[in-house]
């Protein structure tokens, strides 16, 4: 099956990730283009004026709209239950974080929806959120537990985000989220809680059901310090899992050295990282992960991307799409959000979106990006030009996704 997808007015060839420095500012884009795709993979893009003849099994028209490669969403807690509205007013209202916690409320909220819901239960709650996710052009997405805690709850959690996998078009990344924070019935036993978490029963499931790909720690004050993260990294990492981190979200703790330092895909949120991290992360494989829908959600300080992609790091972003911190399921949105908050050009929040965050979840070598061999993950947007993607915020210009060289959406 070879397809010719022609009169493209604008074709962005991101390159394969990750991406830092000048290509970072000015991807090639290449005017009046064409693409073709054999099976599932690209085999050849450039000036329209270049195309062979064929024959081609299958063209399809652009319109003169523009081609950018299938977004990768490398940071969500998409597979969730329940909802916390009441919290948002709440807070809205003048409460703080820690005053809904006290009461019940936060992640010990979302916690007990969890637990509640069966395994079918949790699939249909969150599949809705993964199709809208499709129609705005994500066709790669990183899922975590993190809402069970519970060896149990934890494992249902990965197992229904394997169902999803195999159910809807996205690819999801599983990410074992173990330690998201301190359940209740370990209050004041952090490390009783995570020897129950690294126990081999739990980590020795993990991974001889293929359960999860990557393990994720909530280094902060109140949930897991510095030794702790360590200990459950080091732990899942002999495992087989990679390392990823949520580090200096609301105080600087040394999370993304430590993330640095084991090797980790990514050190995600970043908005307390001081100078001396920063060049920490230069020359590392770990990749900057920021998160501005939870700033714009909570209405607080967004990380300084601009600074960390002036110092030459290949800068992710991704929505974060959780019940608590941020509900945004579109990363377009989020790419309009790095615009106006962050000063990212519609380009750079582009290989943002999609070789940086392929990057972040060790995908770089097949998806995020348009280059020979690389999975046919594709999306015809009805604008001329890139620019305008961000520009019209809220718009959804995606009139076509492909994902492994199959039309899964067309709108
Ligand atoms: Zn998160």
């Amino acid at each position: 099956m070879k397809t010719l997808i022609d009169n493209i007015a604008q074709l962005v060839a991101v390159p394969p990730g990750p991406v830092a420095g000048r290509a970072f500012k000015a991807p090639l884009v290449i005017e009046n283009a064409a693409i073709i795709v054999e099976h599932d993979k690209i085999i050849g893009f450039g000036p329209s004026v270049d195309a062979p003849a064929g024959p081609f099994d299958r063209t399809i028209d652009a319109g003169g709209g523009t081609v950018v490669p299938g977004l990768v969403d490398c940071h969500t807690h998409v597979v969730f239950a329940g909802s916390r509205e009441d919290e948002f007013v709440r807070r809205i209202e003048g409460a703080s974080y820690i005053e809904i916690l006290e009461a019940g409320g936060g992640i010990k909220n979302s916690v007990r929806s969890l637990r509640d819901a069966g395994l079918d239960d949790l699939i249909q709650q969150s599949r809705p959120r993964l199709d809208r996710m499709l129609e705005w052009g994500v066709t790669t997405v990183e899922a975590k537990s993190g809402y069970g805690l519970t060896p149990e709850d934890e494992i249902k959690t990965l197992r229904a985000i394997r169902r999803l996998d195999g159910e809807t078009p996205i690819e999801l990344v599983p990410t074992f989220l173990g330690a998201h924070t301190i359940p209740p019935e370990f209050d004041g036993r952090p490390g009783e809680y995570l020897d129950a978490m690294t126990s081999p029963a739990v980590l020795e499931c993990i991974r001889e059901e293929g359960l999860a790909e990557f393990a994720d720690v909530f280094c902060e004050r109140g949930a897991f310090n510095l030794e702790q993260s360590r200990r459950f990294l080091t732990a899942c990492r002999d495992h087989g899992l990679t390392p990823k981190i949520h580090s200096e979200q609301i105080t600087n703790t040394g999370g993304t050295r430590l993330a640095v330092e084991l090797g980790a895909a990514s050190a995600d949120h970043l908005e307390f990282v001081d100078d001396e991290t920063i060049e920490a992360l230069r020359g590392s494989g770990t990749i900057p992960v920021v998160l501005p829908g939870c700033s714009f959600f909570l209405g607080s300080e967004p990380a300084p991307a601009r600074k960390l992609i002036e110092a030459g790091l290949p800068v992710a972003l991704a929505t974060d799409v959780n019940p608590g911190s941020c509900t945004i399921e579109s990363l377009p949105l989020i790419m309009s959000m790095a615009a106006t908050m962050l000063k990212m050009t519609p380009l750079e929040c582009l290989v943002a979106c999609t070789a940086n965050a392929a990057a972040a979840i060790r995908r770089a070598d097949r998806v995020g990006a348009i280059a020979e061999g690389y999975q046919a993950d594709l999306l015809i947007l009805d604008i001329p030009n890139v620019q305008r993607w961000a520009y019209q915020v809220g718009v959804n210009p995606a009139r076509i996704v492909m994902k492994r060289g199959r039309i899964v959406l067309e709108r």
